[in-house]
């Protein structure tokens, strides 16, 4: 075997990516980065009824939003190419007439209801259900005979007897017992490779080094190694690691909430963020620090730092993190991610210093960019309201006070507001009110913005200009005078 890290991440496009997939094709291009190796995606689309070319399109878009870049793939070519295993379908069947003529493998007739009869009896008398090999003994003439007679037979591995034992590189040692492996099919009786076969001819024909997948593929390793055995290879490294469980400690699932890399995007986290977070779910940093930027996950990452616990996902871990990597984006940067929320809400062509600036504004309020809708009453009067709890602070003698002040010191001594006037302005308010703080800042929130949370109102001034601001300011008013 090359010596060369090769892995690979092998999703099928049977549904959308989610964060699971998501996660173990972070720990394979982790792996191949950090050992200078090669990051393979090939696409698993044999099971043709399921499969969809629109699927696919979708989930390389995403891989691409998360940031992976693959050096082989169905879209880059590669010298171990085709990379979709659509596309390979003949190769399988090369390599399964090689172990029919070495009699590793059988032709098997037996049609669905055969199947689910054994199922039952063996059910009904105890037994784990298996395929029973009855097709095994048949005759030459019996199978002349059945093919003649149109039954389109599935090629079935022979397993045989022993103990099939491998070095997980998460798990250590596993023991599997081949008696308790029923003969398996390979070859479907449509002519189609079923996974496990697909997978191992793949695996090796890419010179694939480390299989890194889901501990939910554990129970097809020994399967595999008994195919590689009979064709003759040398098995690759394997680690699967342990897949997220939701809060209830059942696998994650719809059921608990946006499992879809997309429905994460849309909902405004940011690529960076959400690698983060896949990362330190179940790995953790010899310094121990959470906010990792990718080029250190690639320096500290290994295998064997993986946990072998299940980890919970964790939404509010998620936005945390998401917070942080949003603020440390610049407002240049910033205003081009929120453009579109922006657009979805009916706010086209925002004039670019006007985008800068409320970006600026609003980094330490959102965890994602979606929230971004909930603020923009503040900045775009055709969205502005007075929501329930700023009504009811402006209905306040004393609050009312406040903003009546602030109206007079606006129009009497404000130009306009730049960001240095704010202290001397603050002062001023001071001192008319006899009022500090809290009681001060939150009535003039109330009536400037109609909330009473939201950015810093030095910068909401800035955005809105003295007649805007004095214009919700009167609005206030007339709110106290009409209730
Ligand atoms: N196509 C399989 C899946 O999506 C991948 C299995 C593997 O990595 O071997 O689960």
């Amino acid at each position: 075997m090359d010596t060369k890290v090769r892995v690979r991440f092998a999703p099928s496009p049977t549904g959308m990516l989610h964060i699971g997939n998501a996660r173990t094709a972070l720990f394979n291009y982790l792996f191949a980065k950090h050992h200078r190796g090669i990051f393979i995606l090939r696409i698993e689309d044999t099971d043709l009824d399921r499969s969809d070319y629109s699927l696919t399109d979708q989930m390389l878009k995403d891989l691409r939003w998360l940031g992976f870049d693959w050096d082989e793939g169905p879209d880059k070519g590669g010298p171990y190419g085709p990379y979709r295993q659509s596309e390979r379908l003949d190769i399988y069947r090369e390599y399964a007439n090689e172990l029919l003529i070495k009699g590793r493998v059988y032709k098997c007739f037996c049609t669905p209801d055969d199947l689910e009869r054994m199922r039952r009896q063996q059910i009904s008398k105890g037994e784990m259900p298996r395929y029973d090999g009855r097709c095994r003994n048949l005759t030459e003439e019996e199978v002349l005979k059945k093919e003649k007679g149109g039954n389109r037979p599935a090629l079935r591995f022979h397993v045989g007897r022993g103990k099939i034992s491998f070095e997980d590189l998460i798990h250590g040692k596993m023991n599997f017992d081949a008696d308790k492996i029923g003969d398996f099919i390979i070859i479907r009786s449509d002519g189609i490779a079923a996974y496990n076969f697909a997978c191992v001819i793949d695996d090796h024909l890419m010179n694939v080094s480390h299989v890194i997948r889901g501990e939910d593929h554990l129970s097809n390793t020994p399967r595999q190694i008994l195919l590689y055995k009979a064709l003759g290879w040398i098995p690759p490294f394997f680690a699967h690691h342990p897949l997220i469980l939701g809060s209830d400690r059942t696998p994650l699932s719809k059921r608990h909430g946006s499992t879809a890399v997309s429905q994460y995007r849309e909902e405004g986290f940011l690529p960076e963020a959400l690698i983060n977070y896949l990362l330190i779910l179940g790995w953790t940093s010899p310094t121990n620090e959470e906010v990792i930027p990718m080029e250190r996950m690639i320096e500290e990452f290994s295998i064997s730092s993986l946990s072998r616990n299940a980890p919970i996902h964790s939404l509010k871990k998620l936005e945390w993190l998401n917070g942080i990597y949003i603020r440390r984006k610049d407002n240049d940067e910033l205003s081009e991610l929120i453009s579109p929320y922006l657009e979805k809400e009916g706010l086209n062509n925002i004039d670019r210093d006007t985008l800068l600036k409320i970006s600026d504004a609003i980094k330490e309020n959102i965890v994602k960019l979606s929230e971004i809708k909930e603020y923009l009453g503040i900045f775009f009067d055709e969205k502005f309201n007075f929501n329930e709890e700023a009504k009811k602070i402006i209905l306040n003698d004393k609050n009312l006070k406040v903003i009546e002040t602030v109206i007079d010191i606006i129009t009497s001594t404000i130009s306009d507001f730049k960001l240095e006037e704010w202290s001397s302005f603050l002062t001023k308010v001071e001192e008319k009110t006899g009022l500090k703080g809290k009681e001060l800042l939150i009535p003039i929130r109330a009536g400037v913005t109609g909330m009473t949370k939201g950015p810093q109102l030095v910068k909401i001034f800035n955005i809105l200009g003295k007649e805007r601001v004095l214009k919700r300011l009167n609005m206030a008013l007339n709110i106290f005078y009409t209730n």
